[in-house]
């Protein structure tokens, strides 16, 4: 029986088990990946005080050692089911049940699919979701990057240094992302040799090649002209959602599937608690996540303290 079982292992989880382990809790995480989630998959982070650029895995590693050191156990494994109503909480997956008296659930939201025909035929063949995962395949290549926020203009900046033309895409014409970063964006594009070129206005709408991405073809939504263009990859940076669906029978989530807490991230069960992402917020940043996920952790401390008496 543990304290607390955390699953996912970003920033919420590996701050809010730091707090915990702290606290002399029995705690257990649960990861289905790597550990950092989106944190790890970003290139530089330049907004996480301390740091005046890290990349994504460093700042990872190193939330990570701090919470192994303080003897944080980790099992690599996917949630099945949810049992978590009653004051013991289980919690089953492929590696068996756990149980425990508390659940904090920091599971961050996953990549949003453009839902255009064939999406998932070149899905690894052209198509990624993660510029910095993906990014080093298409050295000297040309490729498309589609989104108007922070994840695009910061896949922008990352792909720039490999590849040798990108396509920007946002179907708005202005952006919803850190100033400074869009501004890098903007004076790179502005050189008369620029390798980027910004698309606004426009939507994806088709995705041609044999085998492999080859073109695709996007709309301007003002004027409707269809045109193609030639490239090897795409990247699509539209946004993430919620991995809610196991959830969606216990807890209260938002329209969008986003766990509602209160401010103490507790959800509308006892003893089950939610931090970073997964949660019904408006900004959704790293230090949110472990501001999150240190709250949960004292609100946990207290919920257990409760239980004794
Ligand atoms: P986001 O902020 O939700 O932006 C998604 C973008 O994709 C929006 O510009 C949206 O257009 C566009 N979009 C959505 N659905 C689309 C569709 N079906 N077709 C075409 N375009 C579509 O997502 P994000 O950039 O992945 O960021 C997610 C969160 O992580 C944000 O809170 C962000 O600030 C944070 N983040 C922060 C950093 C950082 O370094 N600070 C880095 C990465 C992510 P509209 O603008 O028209 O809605």
């Amino acid at each position: 029986m543990y304290d607390l079982i955390i699953i996912g292992a970003g920033p919420a989880g590996l701050t809010a088990s730091i707090y915990a382990l702290r606290a002399r809790k029995k705690v257990l995480m649960l990861e289905r990946m790597i550990p950092g989630g989106q944190m790890a998959m970003t290139n530089n982070i330049e907004n996480y005080p301390g740091f005046d650029k890290i990349t994504g895995m460093d700042l990872t590693t190193k939330m990570l050692e701090q919470a192994v050191k303080l003897g944080l156990e980790i099992t690599y494994t996917d949630v099945l089911e949810y049992d978590i109503t009653d004051t013991i909480k289980k919690v089953r997956t492929h590696n068996g049940t756990f149980e425990a008296k508390t659940v904090l659930l920091c599971l961050g939201a996953f990549a949003k699919q453009l839902e255009v025909e064939n999406e998932q035929k070149y899905l690894g063949k052209g198509i990624s979701y993660c510029a910095t995962c993906d990014g080093n395949f298409f050295k000297d290549k040309t490729v498309a990057i589609v989104g108007g926020g922070n994840t695009s203009i910061k896949d922008v900046l990352y792909l720039y240094d490999i590849v040798k033309k990108i396509y920007l895409i946002h179907r708005r014409d202005t952006f919803r992302c850190e100033e400074s970063a869009l501004d890098k964006v903007k004076i790179l594009s502005e050189k008369s040799d620029s390798k980027i070129n910004i698309i606004l206005n426009s939507i994806v709408t088709g995705l041609k090649g044999d085998g492999k991405l080859e073109s695709i073809v996007i709309e301007n939504k003002e004027n409707k002209a269809i045109s193609e263009l030639n490239v090897d990859g795409l990247f699509v940076a539209i946004g993430r959602k919620p991995d809610t669906d196991l959830l969606k029978d216990i807890l209260e989530l938002d329209s969008l599937g986003y766990i509602k807490t209160d401010e103490d991230m507790k959800t509308n069960i006892a003893g089950v608690f939610a931090a970073g992402d997964v949660r019904h917020k408006t900004l959704r940043q790293i230090i949110t996540a472990c501001a999150d996920g240190a709250i949960a952790s004292i609100s946990i401390n207290n919920y257990i303290s409760t239980m004794k008496n």
